[in-house]
């Protein structure tokens, strides 16, 4: 428990009602990290789209909710796109929440990447702080992060120095990592299953390269996964062999762990600088190595020749190399990896001192 308890509330991604796997990894980080706050003592507000629901071992936490229109999500827009907020958008109604009941909290931290919420905070009293959730997919959210940071640096936290490294930031970044509720995920000594793949399905994911070191390896692929892009999934099942693709579905994390458990690695071949990487500490927390590029979160996550390897990015050969080696690796320092560096525990711990670090010393 920590002796300094605080008021906080939690906003989440304007994308999708927290369970659907729209929200990408943010929907675990801010689970875990909901449970990883009320387990320390704290008292948690949650902002949510109308039909999210309290994540188990939560229930003294609050959640308040908003209906209305999905923000556009910044990774598939393009790089140039301007600001644009839907009519009845959900943003602006979690802000309208967010400042009513925070402010007199300790922290609203924000979750969403988004423009609006990055740039009102100079201009509040409020604790306004802000996870960032990806690295610069746009340049007008890099202009606004980083002229955030000039502003109060300590305001923003990054999942990975990798992501961070992505802006123009005054001091060193503040990186937070990621947290995992580790009880939810068993550890599988077994070291002979398939080679699996999780994420969601779209191009900046890369399956294609995955699908493609399985069929050098005359092997299959299971992906797990939301099909957020429908005909990249087509094009990527009509670059290889029929059957190399084993389409398992989007699964809720006790079916997703419990299949991906059995694999003998997962690969993991992000095509952009991946802010962190949730599905590589998941597999790894069952045990499983990850062969991954040496890119984004993946590259800082991967312990290469111990809970898997690295390879250079976007070469198809090192990465099928790579696969053959995975006999040279012991399952149980995967798991023994997640243990000290990313349980929800260790997350929660960190935010706590992020936020602890920026309270006004008046307070
Ligand atoms: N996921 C899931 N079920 C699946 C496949 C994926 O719940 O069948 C979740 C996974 O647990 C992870 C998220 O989808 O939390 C993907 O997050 P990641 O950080 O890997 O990538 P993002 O989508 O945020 O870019």
């Amino acid at each position: 428990m920590t002796s300094h308890p605080l008021d906080l509330i939690l906003v989440s991604t304007p994308i999708g009602v927290l369970g659907s796997g729209r929200g990408g990894g943010v929907e675990l980080t801010l689970s875990s990290l909901l449970k990883g706050l009320v387990d320390r003592g704290h008292r948690v507000r949650l902002i949510a789209a109308e039909g999210s629901q309290l994540p188990h071992g939560c229930e003294s936490a609050e959640l308040l909710t908003a209906e209305g229109e999905d923000q556009p999500s910044w990774q598939h827009l393009d790089g140039e796109s301007p600001v644009s907020i839907p009519r009845d958008g959900l943003l602006p109604r979690f802000l309208d929440i967010a400042l009513e009941v925070g402010a007199r909290a300790d922290a609203v931290i924000n979750f969403g990447y988004d423009w609006l919420p990055l740039w009102i905070t100079p201009h509040l009293p409020h604790q306004l702080y802000h996870l960032i959730s990806m690295g610069a997919v746009a340049e007008v959210m890099r202009d606004q992060i980083e002229a955030l940071a000039s502003w109060d640096q300590q305001r923003l936290a990054f999942h990975t120095a990798r992501q961070a490294s992505d802006f123009c930031l005054p001091h060193p970044p503040r990186v937070v990592g990621n947290g995992f509720d580790l009880a939810r995920y068993r550890f599988r000594q077994e070291a002979r299953g398939p080679l699996g793949w999780a994420g969601r399905v779209a191009p900046e994911k890369g399956l294609e390269d995955a699908a493609a070191a399985a069929a050098a390896l005359g092997e299959q692929l299971l992906v797990w996964g939301l099909r957020e892009d429908p005909a990249y999934a087509e094009a990527v099942e009509a670059s290889v062999p029929s059957g190399t693709l084993q389409w398992r579905g989007f699964l809720p994390t006790a079916d997703l762990q419990e299949e991906l458990g059995r694999c003998r690695a997962l690969i993991n071949t992000p095509k952009w600088n991946e802010a962190y990487g949730n599905v590589v500490v998941e597999a790894l927390a069952c045990g499983v190595p990850v062969v991954a590029y040496d890119r984004g979160g993946p590259g800082e996550l991967v312990q290469s020749g111990e809970t898997g390897f690295l390879v250079k990015p976007d070469d198809i050969a090192a990465l099928t190399s790579a696969l053959r080696r995975l006999p040279e690796l012991e399952r149980a320092a995967c798991r023994a990896w997640v243990e000290r560096n990313a349980s929800q525990a260790v997350f929660a711990r960190r935010v706590e001192d992020w936020i602890l670090a920026g309270r006004p010393t008046s307070s």
